[in-house]
């Protein structure tokens, strides 16, 4: 989709070049290996909608890469120049991403060839219900078979008519609104869905910072408090990463980059302000008391702690990856480092965390919607009383056995039963730490294994083999 350099592998080679670079570690039959890179299946679909008194013509895919678990689960992207080829790739990515984070769903991809800017919410509506209609008629959305989620250009408006176009060609479907996750919390959503991307690129920089190993081969000190981060991209992913960083990690965002360009404060910028410029302006020029860049790409460049791609795949290739002046990428987008880059950023001894771990945290909740939708019960709902009284009977115990009162604001801690946005942040961050600790566990069974990457492949490799060999093929 983006504009790569000639000298770098497209997208879907990188991811499998990648792959193979992990896989070699492992002895695996060969036609295992070939079977895993493969998307299984992909439905390309055209169809008109009737726009202003013309008739449009849209184009569209959904890529299966792996059913080894059901459903299958990954986004839907709405961009103008999305392709069948980028469509395998992100498939394939959710395909180890959730086999690495321990989500029991295969992989897959949705994409429309479409800028959604130039339609009006209500044309935007009948193409997307068009869209799911093909998509549906064909199995490629279903909650038992084919979960769809937002993805670049979609979000819980666009989750939200997906479902209710699903629930009208399957009303006795008890589950219909599981055929879709990343929807409004009022039509079977989940509270920290949206935000949860850009909160799993928080714990996992969280994790990170906790292993002092890590922390040294980059040439860092500390934790998060007062790096210097740079960050590519302030739409749903950029910004919530970006703000909770900023606001709860104390991290300092010297600069970002957005489509038309780039704004840097080394005093750092406030993420918030930043974002209603967007929303006033259409673009982060002129954000009032930081320096405008035009060639945004040019301060992907710039010195700071930490860079963090979060628009698109491509942007770090073999042309720019010499002049990175970043200690630690965090790949919160999908795909931002070519394979060539990634071999050249590593042995400059910058660490990457890989796409597919960071940005897990999309999945992982919206894996925790699914199980809502088809319990059709809210998180929480049987225990958070009962945990509350048993909380306050602990407190009346401990004030009666040490005849002194608990503080007001103690007291209240101990006893609240946690609720649903609890619960998810809770399910989100344990799932960040677990992957994150069994990617290092790699390093002591692979120590020639040195980087997070293959490390990560290698966990997920190992996960879906054995999956395909137990089940049988
Ligand atoms: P989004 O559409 O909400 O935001 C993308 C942002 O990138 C926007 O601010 C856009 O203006 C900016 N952008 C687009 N082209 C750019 C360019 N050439 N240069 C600089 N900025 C540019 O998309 P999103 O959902 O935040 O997704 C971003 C990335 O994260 C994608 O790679 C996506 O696949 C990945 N991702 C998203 C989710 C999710 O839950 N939304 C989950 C996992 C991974």
């Amino acid at each position: 989709m983006s504009q790569i350099a000639k000298t770098d592998s497209s997208f879907r080679e990188g991811v499998n070049l990648m792959f193979d670079q992990a896989v070699k570690y492992l002895k695996l039959p060969k036609g295992i290996c070939d079977y895993m890179k493969t998307c299984q299946s992909v439905y390309q679909v055209s169809f008109p909608v009737k726009i202003d008194g013309e008739y449009q013509v849209f184009h569209g895919w959904r890529a299966v890469h792996s059913e080894h678990r059901l459903p299958v689960k990954g986004g839907i992207r709405y961009a103008i120049n999305v392709t069948q080829e980028e469509v395998e790739a992100l498939a394939a990515l959710m395909t180890y991403k959730c086999a690495l984070v321990n989500v029991p769903f295969g992989g897959a991809k949705g994409g429309l060839c479409i800028n959604p800017k130039k339609y009006t919410e209500d044309q935007l509506e009948r193409i997307t219900r068009r869209f799911a209609t093909e998509l549906i008629k064909k199995g490629y959305i279903s909650p038992s078979l084919n979960v769809p989620a937002p993805d670049m250009g979609t979000g819980p408006r666009e989750m939200a008519w997906i479902a209710d176009t699903y629930r009208q060609h399957y009303p006795h479907d008890i589950n219909a609104v599981a055929c879709v996750t990343g929807k409004p919390v009022t039509q079977g959503g989940l509270p920290g869905r949206n935000e949860a991307t850009g909160r799993g690129v928080q714990y996992g920089l969280r994790e990170f910072f906790r292993y002092a190993d890590d922390i040294k081969k980059t040439g860092l000190q500390g934790d998060l408090e007062g790096k210097r981060v740079i960050v590519q991209g302030l739409g749903n992913v950029g910004y919530h990463a970006a703000k909770f960083l900023s606001e709860e990690d104390g991290v300092k965002i010297i600069a970002i980059i957005d489509r038309d360009g780039a704004i840097i404060d080394d005093k750092g910028l406030n993420v918030e302000a930043v974002k209603a410029h967007i929303t006033k302006t259409g673009g982060v020029s002129n954000f009032p008391g930081a320096k405008t860049l035009a060639d945004g790409v040019s301060v992907l460049e710039a010195d700071c702690d930490i860079l963090i791609p979060a628009a698109l795949e491509n942007q770090i290739t073999s042309q720019n990856a010499g002049r990175i002046r970043a200690k630690l990428v965090a790949e919160a987008a999908n795909g931002p480092v070519t394979y060539e880059a990634d071999a050249i950023l590593r042995q400059r001894g910058i660490t990457v965390i890989p796409d597919f771990y960071l940005n897990a945290g999309g999945v992982t909740v919206s894996y925790f919607e699914w199980i809502k939708n088809i319990t059709h019960i809210r998180f929480g709902r049987m225990e958070r009383r009962y945990d509350e009284a048993k909380g306050l009977s602990f407190v009346e115990a401990l004030e009666t056995l040490t005849d002194k009162s608990v503080p007001v604001k103690l007291r209240k801690e101990i006893f609240r039963g946690a609720d649903e946005l609890d619960l998810v942040r809770s399910g989100l961050d344990d799932t960040m730490r677990e992957a994150y600790q069994e990617i290092r566990r790699v390093f002591e069974r692979f120590p020639e294994v040195k980087d997070l990457r293959t490390a990560a492949f290698i966990t997920a490799i190992e996960k879906i083999s054995r999956s395909h060999m137990e089940m049988g093929i």
